[in-house]
């Protein structure tokens, strides 16, 4: 046995991961079902100058055989059956004090039961969150980890080298036990939902109420990726939408159709809020915005049932538009952080919130530099809330008025904005002391006896309701 460690799913991904781990120096073992792609891989290495750190395997035993014990070997397959399919075929072949380290978008409910199945097996298993697509994952991805403290210590070398630094600090860190490095990746990529959605309905506003062409909105984000939005999002936005294709002449972007994919870390962060009764309005939003997009047909016949929007211009400054984006990812990533406080409490993870905001500074999508000002602003204190933490409360204090003014022009001028409205009633509800429950309250007890309370009095008491209705 050679290798320091293996590696099996050589797409996109996997390929890349195996790349970078050769590059830093580890020998890597690699293996794929179909035979095609490892001497895809083959060929790949060796115009990379990597071949002699890497081993190709094509059966899958002479694979498990060629790491060295104990053995780690990582899983970069797709998401779902192909994972726990890929177990069954690893377990004869492995050996106790053997860990797998599975690095997929996986659901983390399926990571905890596969670490609830394997751990007594003396199999070892690491749950990791990997982001940055196919440059981070050669280059250096942020990396969150969850599964056995003893495994991470095995994996801990060549997970830290490969990752992405920040001003020299890895961003990959051991975030907690069984499906905690999952659950963190799917809020991740639930975050990164709400910051693109937001992102688009801002560019709504200035295609359409403002008269931009793609151009003149590719400048201002350009504009604004020196300032406070500063990021990664930001920053291809502006290269995206400057664009042009080369049979028209004409700028992509108008040439897309407007219709977007997803493929279920959104709806699984919005589901797991919902679950645990964490609102984040912000994720869902986005989600739905992305489900309404796919529903071409039904939006085109609604558009001749109802007539266009009139073509009203929306009564906002560029200035206006930078703030309210900028308002609405605080209310997005306050969401996001309380999401996953609320689930390291269930799950007694223990997830380090400034630390998290810290190993996504770097090599995953939504790196910012809002999120180096988050990291520190947590690490001061935990205060779970974002919208609680001192630096933020001045931020938003200073922001949420263009928030306001841009979803009150957008909503005259008749713009959707379903995920920057929703960060706006979010945050006019979490800091309105005296709700409207008590109406609610009035009308469960009207109907189904269900108690309330007032202060002073006691709880579980009932009004004296009228037993019939004039109709
Ligand atoms: P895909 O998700 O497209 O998966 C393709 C790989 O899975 C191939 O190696 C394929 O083997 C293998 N595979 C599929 N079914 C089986 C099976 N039943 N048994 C064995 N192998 C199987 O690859 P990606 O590289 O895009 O993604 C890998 C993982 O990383 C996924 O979980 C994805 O969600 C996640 N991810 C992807 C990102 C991206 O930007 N693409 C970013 C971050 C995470 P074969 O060649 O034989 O078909």
């Amino acid at each position: 046995s050679t290798a320091d460690i293996g590696l099996i799913g050589l797409a996109v991904m996997g390929s890349n991961l195996a790349l970078n781990i050769a590059e830093k120096g580890y020998t890597i073992a690699v293996h794929n079902r179909s035979s095609g792609r490892i001497d895809e891989f083959v060929a790949e290495a060796r115009e990379q100058g990597l071949d002699g750190k890497t081993i190709a395997k094509y059966d899958l035993a002479d694979f498990v055989q060629s790491v060295k014990r104990p053995r780690s070997i990582i899983i970069m397959v797709k998401a779902g059956k192909p994972v726990d399919d890929m177990i069954e075929q690893l377990l004869p072949l492995l050996e106790p004090g053997d860990a797998i380290i599975e690095c997929g978008n996986s659901l983390f409910t399926d990571t905890q039961r596969r670490f609830d199945y394997l751990t007594p097996k003396g199999i070892g298993y690491l749950g990791v969150g990997v982001s940055g697509g196919e440059e981070g994952a050669r280059h250096g991805p942020s990396i969150m980890v969850g599964g056995s403290k003893e495994q991470w210590h095995n994996a801990e070398a060549v997970l830290t080298a490969i990752s992405a630094k920040f001003n020299g600090e890895p961003c990959c860190a051991y975030l907690g036990e069984g499906g905690a490095g999952h659950f963190v990746k799917t809020i991740h990529n639930g975050i990164e939902y709400g910051d693109m959605q937001m992102i688009a309905e801002v560019y709504g506003v200035m295609r359409d109420g403002l008269g931009m062409n793609p151009k003149a909105c590719a400048e201002v984000f350009k504009e604004w990726n020196k300032g406070p939005l500063n990021s990664y999002l930001i920053e291809i936005t502006g290269h995206v939408l400057e664009a042009v294709d080369e049979e028209t002449g004409r700028p992509l972007v108008e040439l897309i159709l407007d219709k977007a994919g997803q493929k279920g870390t959104g709806v699984w962060s919005a589901i797991a809020a919902q679950q645990m009764g964490v609102p984040a309005t912000a994720i869902e939003g986005a989600v739905a915005a992305r489900s309404i997009s796919a529903r071409k047909d039904e939006r085109v016949a609604a558009e001749a049932a109802y007539g266009k929007r009139a073509d009203k211009k929306a009564d906002v400054t560029l200035a206006d538009l930078e703030k309210a984006l900028l308002a609405g990812k605080i209310v997005s990533y306050a969401q996001g952080f309380a999401v996953i406080a609320k689930a390291s409490e269930e799950n007694g993870w223990g997830l380090p919130l400034s630390i998290i905001a810290k190993i996504w500074r770097a090599g995953c999508i939504i790196r910012s530099r809002f999120l180096d000002q988050m990291s520190a602003a947590y690490a001061k204190g935990e205060a779970t809330n974002l919208l609680m933490v001192p630096d933020f409360i001045a931020l938003m204090k200073d922001s949420h008025p263009s928030l306001r003014k841009v979803v009150a022009a957008a909503a005259t001028a008749e713009f959707p904005m379903i995920c920057l409205s929703a960060a706006l009633s979010y945050f006019d509800s979490y800091r309105q002391a005296q709700g409207t429950a008590n109406l609610i309250q009035g009308q469960r007890d009207f109907f189904g006896a269900h108690g309330f309370e007032i202060v002073g009095r006691g709880t579980d008491l009932h009004g004296k309701w009228p037993s019939t209705l004039g109709n």
